[in-house]
């Protein structure tokens, strides 16, 4: 069941709230300790829809001033008026009021928050199965992603025991618990009605819960792909891989991690039904001790953003140098061309390596004085190399931009003058945020053909996939549907 939380914050507003949940929601939260003065009766009366009452105390991180007393008060109001659950925090004297109180309509929900970490939840738990609970709820913050298996565990041990249970973490880490603790057979988890209209930290909106991760489709045998990195929260690879997967019926979910320790995130993976998944700034590098193999391209390249769980083995591959090449073959062939090619970072290495082996003559420039950098590309993968001011004498049939230059907020910075920029000439920015960079916008005013940084991102999302899937992704929809939602959005808002 999804529970959707009622969190405005006057009755009229709550009505307001629950009439749009009643079409998305199976069950619906009402936070009273959000509401000045509730009108229980005018709340509960004709509801459409099983409606559990909550009313948690500052103490416990809700909003609730008044004292105790009070509190029982209007969870005794709720009973009366015939709530269908009501949720008390444990440790609680309230429990036992409320049990006295309960007609049998009624049920309890006994809760236990954690919003710094995730102890040994089996221990409070086994405290909790003492009281005379109808459903148990513990709720944890994750710091790491393991934190999610003790609680995947603990519904496995509470069901085994014939208890209700609701458990999941929260936090921006929590969100595999989320995702799966149904169909590990937890009670309910929760959604939010809209962004900005949650009741706790990482909680997901219905829209996405249902239309992304395809939440009624998951059962413990789907096999879950993501990415890692630190941030994660703007990534747009789990709406271009679920939009792909969905398409395709496939029994994946793909989530984005936000991970500090990848050590405990392969410990994970190795543990739970992981496909695989992609690496991002900044694991790329780090990843690489923790992986039992590492195809060619990646031990070339010293970076993996694709990580294969095959036969309980993880395998790193490198994909940003297939998805630059698709991008650029989609317009020209890189064979025998002249390519310059601007950074020697990751992205850079990645494309050096992508387009020396497509047969290109590249020439690396990169900004630093001793070149320490654009020479290890260089010797590394067989180019030449240079500093940033050599562009004004490079002939060159392809020019290439890798680095994060014109990146937003620096949205009208471009390392390449217009003098530099020729007609006919294809330019590539792999920035992508914005879609129209400053170099793209002068390009195409010098009568360049021009590729945008969307081209590779999709390029190597659809690469790793068919790693994963051993499918051909639908042509073009992951660029599809990542631009139209770049077009819509701010990534840094
Ligand atoms: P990185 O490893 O940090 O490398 C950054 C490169 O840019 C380095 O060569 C660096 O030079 C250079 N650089 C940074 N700031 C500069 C400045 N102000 N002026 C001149 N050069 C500068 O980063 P990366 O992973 O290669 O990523 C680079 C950009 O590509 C980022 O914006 C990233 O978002 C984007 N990207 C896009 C895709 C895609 O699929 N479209 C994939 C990967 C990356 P120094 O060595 O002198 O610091």
């Amino acid at each position: 069941m999804i529970c959707i939380p009622i969190v405005a914050s006057t009755t009229e507003g709550a009505l307001q709230e629950i009439a749009g949940a009643l079409e998305k929601a199976d069950i619906i939260e009402l936070r009273i300790d959000y509401i000045k003065n509730p009108d229980l009766p005018k709340l509960l009366s004709g509801r459409k829809k099983p409606v559990i009452v909550t009313n948690r105390s500052v103490q416990q991180g809700g909003k609730f001033t008044g004292g105790k007393k009070e509190n029982l008060a209007l969870l005794k109001q709720a009973i009366e008026l015939g709530a269908d659950y009501v949720d008390v925090e444990f440790p609680n004297q309230l429990i036992e009021g409320s049990r006295r109180l309960q007609p049998a309509r009624t049920k309890i929900i006994y809760s236990y928050h954690n919003f710094q970490h995730t102890p040994e939840v089996k221990k409070i738990y086994k405290e909790m199965k003492k009281s005379p609970a109808d459903v148990l709820k513990v709720v944890t913050r994750a710091n790491k992603i393991s934190d999610n298996l003790k609680l995947l565990d603990l519904i496995k041990l509470a069901r085994s025991e014939g208890k209700q249970i609701i458990a999941f973490c929260m936090g921006e880490t929590g969100i595999l618990s989320r995702i799966f603790s149904c169909a590990y057979g937890g009670f309910l988890t929760y959604a939010a009605l809209a962004e900005g209209k949650e009741s706790a930290p990482g909680q997901i909106s219905i829209d996405e819960m249902r239309n992304i991760y395809r939440i009624e489709k998951i059962t413990q045998k789907t096999q879950v792909l993501g990415v890692i990195g630190n941030p994660i929260a703007h990534s747009m690879s789990p709406l271009m891989h679920n939009t792909v997967l969905k398409e395709m019926g496939l029994d994946y979910v793909y989530l984005p991690f936000k991970v500090e320790d990848p050590g405990d995130f392969v410990d994970t993976a190795r543990k739970f039904s992981f496909r695989g998944f992609n690496v991002t700034i900044p694991h790329k590098r780090e990843i690489i001790e923790y992986l039992d193999e590492l195809a060619e391209d990646a031990a070339r390249l010293g970076a993996v953003n694709t990580v294969v769980k095959q036969d309980g083995k993880l395998k790193g591959y490198n994909t940003d140098w297939l998805g630059a090449v698709a991008a650029l073959e989609k317009v020209t062939s890189s064979k025998d061309k002249n390519v310059v090619l601007i950074g020697a970072g990751g992205a850079g290495r990645a494309i050096a390596y992508g387009l020396k082996k497509k047969g290109g003559n590249v020439t690396v420039l990169n900004r630093e004085e001793e070149l320490l950098m654009a020479r290890r590309v260089g010797d590394n993968f067989g180019c030449k190399y240079g500093g940033l001011k050599e562009l004004d004498s490079l002939e060159y049939d392809i020019l290439i931009h890798a680095t994060p230059v014109g990146m937003w907020p620096d949205v009208v910075e471009s390392l390449v003058e217009k003098k530099n920029l020729r007609k006919g000439k294809v330019v590539m920015d792999i920035v992508y945020n914005p879609l129209q960079t400053k170099l793209l916008k002068d390009a195409e005013e010098c009568g360049c053909r021009t590729i945008d940084g969307l081209k590779m991102l999709a390029g190597q999302a659809e690469a790793s996939f068919r790693f994963w899937t051993g499918k051909e992704p639908p042509s073009g929809l992951m660029e599809e549907v990542a631009r139209k939602r770049l077009s819509t959005t701010n990534l840094h808002e």
